[in-house]
């Protein structure tokens, strides 16, 4: 925010805590019949009826899991609540609730706190969740943002990264690695435009990578389509970190082994192609590129009839005995010990 700028938006001081919090929170109403009581107590009260339970909190800190050069405040927030939403999806459970806790400097206007709601605002419109608490605090310096997510799901039919079975099929949805590469092309445009403030950056071309970084989307669509298939996965886990590290989360959590297939690894042309610009390898980037928010999961054989015809499914390989470990297969038909390298090894 430039500081000519500043001067006429609101300082977070003049509205004060409460005020600040009734500001930024009054617009939000409540859309299930499970949200008793929300924002205004001291707790929030929901009723699950007979169901269970499903709990997740993750905390994004300003200069390490965003950078506001070039993430909007509007994305941020629609990006913080999409990312726990996921953790439900995640579990097999439907996302019900919300809670929003924020630390801020005073570098923060009252009008970037607004864009900042506005698009947890939209992520509750879209994902159907109900925002029903949080907490405000003030900070030394950068914004910290912590969400934590509720859902609800019918009993015993929670889904946990321990199920996987020798033989089960491993299956992801959509498509990886184009978060990671959005963040690449972002970063060659800051670095481009402070050298030279002049550059007009021209992202038309890579429309959807960015979007992949700056909005990612949950997977709940895909919960929904494997409860109307009758498809209950053995386990599963959203694609976080990467798809190598999801996967030895799911082979060590389940004792098993896997076969992971190279050339089965859905990824988008766009992506391909800039991969090719960057100089990467696209099965690297898709095993450890990370943050696409994609949903990974084993199912039994006898459920492939059910999931094969759908192009939003891909079968990338199977589970194994635990002694053969977590095995890549390429293209040439080697197999590789599959590391899990990480967002930071690039
Ligand atoms: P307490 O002193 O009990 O922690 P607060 O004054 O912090 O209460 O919060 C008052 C109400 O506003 C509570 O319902 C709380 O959950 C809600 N709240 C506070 N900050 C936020 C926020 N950033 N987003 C959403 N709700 C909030
Ligand atoms: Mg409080």
């Amino acid at each position: 925010m430039l500081e000519e700028q500043r001067s006429s938006l609101q300082s977070i001081e003049a509205l004060g805590e409460f005020g600040l919090i009734d500001h930024l929170t009054s617009t939000f109403s409540h859309s299930l019949k499970s949200t008793i009581t929300g924002i205004g107590d001291d707790a929030a009260v929901i009723d699950f009826n007979n169901k269970h339970t499903v709990v997740s909190t993750d905390m994004l800190v300003e200069g390490i899991h965003f950078h506001l050069g070039y993430m909007p405040m509007k994305h941020l927030g629609y990006k913080s609540v999409v990312v726990n939403v996921s953790d439900i999806c995640a579990m097999n459970a439907t996302p019900t609730h919300i809670t929003v806790s924020i630390s801020v400097s005073s570098r923060f206007s009252v009008e970037a706190l607004e864009e900042f709601y506005e698009g947890v605002a939209l992520a509750c419109k879209v994902y159907k969740v109900d925002l029903i608490g949080g907490d405000t605090v003030a900070s030394q310096k950068g914004m910290t943002i912590s969400v934590t997510a509720l859902g609800a799901i019918e009993k015993n039919k929670a889904v946990y990264r321990s199920g996987a079975q020798e033989n089960d099929l491993l299956v992801v949805s959509g498509d990886l690695g184009s978060a990671y590469l959005g963040f690449q092309v972002l970063e060659r445009e800051r670095q481009v435009f402070e050298a030279n403030p002049q550059h007009k950056p021209d992202l038309d071309l890579y429309t959807y990578l960015v979007e992949r970084q700056l909005k990612p989307e949950a997977r709940k669509d895909i919960i929904e389509l494997l409860g109307q298939l009758e498809v209950q996965p053995t386990a599963m886990i959203d694609i976080s970190d990467g798809l190598a590290s999801e996967i030895k989360h799911i082979c060590k959590s389940s004792t098993v082994g896997c076969h992971l297939y190279e050339d089965k690894i859905p990824i988008d042309p766009v992506a391909i192609r800039t991969c090719e610009e960057f100089s990467l390898d696209p099965t690297t980037v898709a095993l450890s590129g990370g943050e696409d928010y994609e949903l990974l999961f084993t199912i039994a054989q006898e459920d492939y009839p059910k999931i094969k015809a759908n192009p939003n499914l891909t079968v990338i390989g199977h589970m194994t005995d635990k002694s053969q470990g977590a095995q890549l297969i390429t293209r040439s038909g080697e197999a590789l010990e599959l590391k899990a390298q990480g967002w930071s090894a690039f």
